[in-house]
């Protein structure tokens, strides 16, 4: 289960606020310095396969 957390979205280039609000994928560009954001909504903090621990 996907718990999406309402939040503030702001550009990682500047910090300038861009939206506010919940997503599950989000891309967004800066009207500011031009830079293309893409937000991802994870339940994890680190997506990548699992590894199975041998
Ligand atoms: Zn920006």
């Amino acid at each position: 289960m996907n718990i999406i957390y309402s939040k503030e979205i702001r550009c990682g280039q500047c910090g300038r606020k861009l939206a506010e609000g919940a997503y599950l994928t989000l891309n967004i560009k800066c009207p500011r310095c031009r830079t293309l954001n893409h937000f991802q909504a994870k339940s994890h903090p680190d997506e990548r396969h699992e590894r199975p621990a041998t």
